[in-house]
């Protein structure tokens, strides 16, 4: 529950009864499938058919197919069928591409994942110009950046996603906060930058090559934290009672640690998020919820696709 403390069980950091609240995504992911679950039903009735997410893993020993299968195990769970598309290794653009045309001629295919990094060699591009942003349920297609960066809700990075949507669950305050994003690739700190705008925050994004990163951090009175290095920002970097949430997923000899020293930064923190135990498990969640919207947008007619059927499937943009 948020605010509970970890009883230092299932690989937790340890905490002290006067450590700052913890803020665990697993007990708001497993309220978050249960829905999914529900809606995933709902839809099966409706339509006859339950939606499918395609992850389409180029190599059986890309780094991220593990992360990837385990979210075909999370859509069993709820009544999403699964498709795993696996291209040998040395898979080239034209091998993704008609991989992806092929599950995209599927109705039933409501989402798709394409493994992140690509192989080296292989450009972004190469995915992009292809994928149907009304699939993208990743948040990766310019179509679906521009709409996030318009205060238009089209599908956002499920990552980004969760490090918000983790301090919105848990009631912490954003609006008039000042909020310091650590890290500014596509897939995480920008678009959480954009998310906590949408939230009134006010926000700065820092990067490699900012000034003083200490006293920009210490200014924070919400510190998201999404660069992939092992316990960079610590304790005395953050201003006191400051909210943090740490992205990073990291492994030092062989245990899991996040962007955040933990323990220092929990001497000063109000509340963290644990790593692990934090945003990781409730992006695979919130991943679920965009591809049940993705199968609702498409069994409703909006497709074939293009910016126009995209936006009117959205609420207003603010
Ligand atoms: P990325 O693409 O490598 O981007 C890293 C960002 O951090 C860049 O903007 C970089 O700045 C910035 N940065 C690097 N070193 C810095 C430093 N010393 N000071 C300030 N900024 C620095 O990484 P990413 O994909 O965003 O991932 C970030 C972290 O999140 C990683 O640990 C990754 O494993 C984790 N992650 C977690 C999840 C999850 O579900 N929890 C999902 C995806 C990723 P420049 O732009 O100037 O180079």
């Amino acid at each position: 529950m948020p605010g509970s403390r970890s009883s230092g069980v299932t690989g937790d950091p340890p905490m002290t009864e006067s450590g700052p609240r913890l803020l665990r995504g697993g007990p708001i992911a497993a309220a978050i499938r249960e829905q999914v679950a529900a809606d995933v039903a709902t839809f099966r009735a409706d339509n006859g058919y339950a939606p499918a997410l395609a992850v389409v893993v180029v190599g059986k020993d890309a780094p991220s197919a593990v992360y990837l299968h385990k979210i075909l195990d999370g859509c069993r769970l709820v009544g999403i069928e699964d498709r795993l598309v696996e291209l040998p290794a040395d898979a080239g653009e034209a091998d993704i591409a008609a991989a992806l045309r092929t599950v995209q001629a599927d109705p039933r295919v409501a989402g798709i994942i394409t493994q992140m990094p690509l192989p080296p060699g292989i450009p972004l591009r190469a995915v992009i110009d292809v994928l149907d942003p009304m699939r993208d349920i990743d948040g990766i297609h310019p179509l679906n950046a521009g709409l996030l960066s318009l205060g238009y809700d089209g599908f956002l990075p499920a990552t980004a996603h969760a490090a918000v949507e983790i301090l919105v669950k848990s009631g912490i305050e954003l609006s008039g906060k000042h909020a310091v994003v650590v890290g500014r690739s596509n897939v995480v700190g920008k678009p959480a930058a954009l998310l906590l705008l949408r939230e009134n925050a006010t926000v700065t994004v820092c990067h490699s090559k900012t000034a003083d990163l200490p006293s920009v951090i210490r200014s924070a009175d919400i510190v998201v934290v999404a660069i992939g290095k092992a316990n960079f920002v610590t304790g005395d970097m953050l201003k006191p009672g400051a909210v943090v949430v740490d992205v990073g997923i990291n492994v030092v000899e062989g245990k899991l640690v996040g962007d955040v020293e933990f323990a220092s930064a929990s001497e000063v923190a109000s509340a963290i998020t644990p790593v692990p135990g934090g945003v990781g498990p409730l992006t695979n969640a919130i991943l679920l919820t965009h591809l049940v919207r993705a199968a609702r947008n498409q069994a409703q007619g909006l497709v074939p696709l293009g910016a126009h059927s995209l936006a009117v499937a959205m609420p207003e943009a603010r």
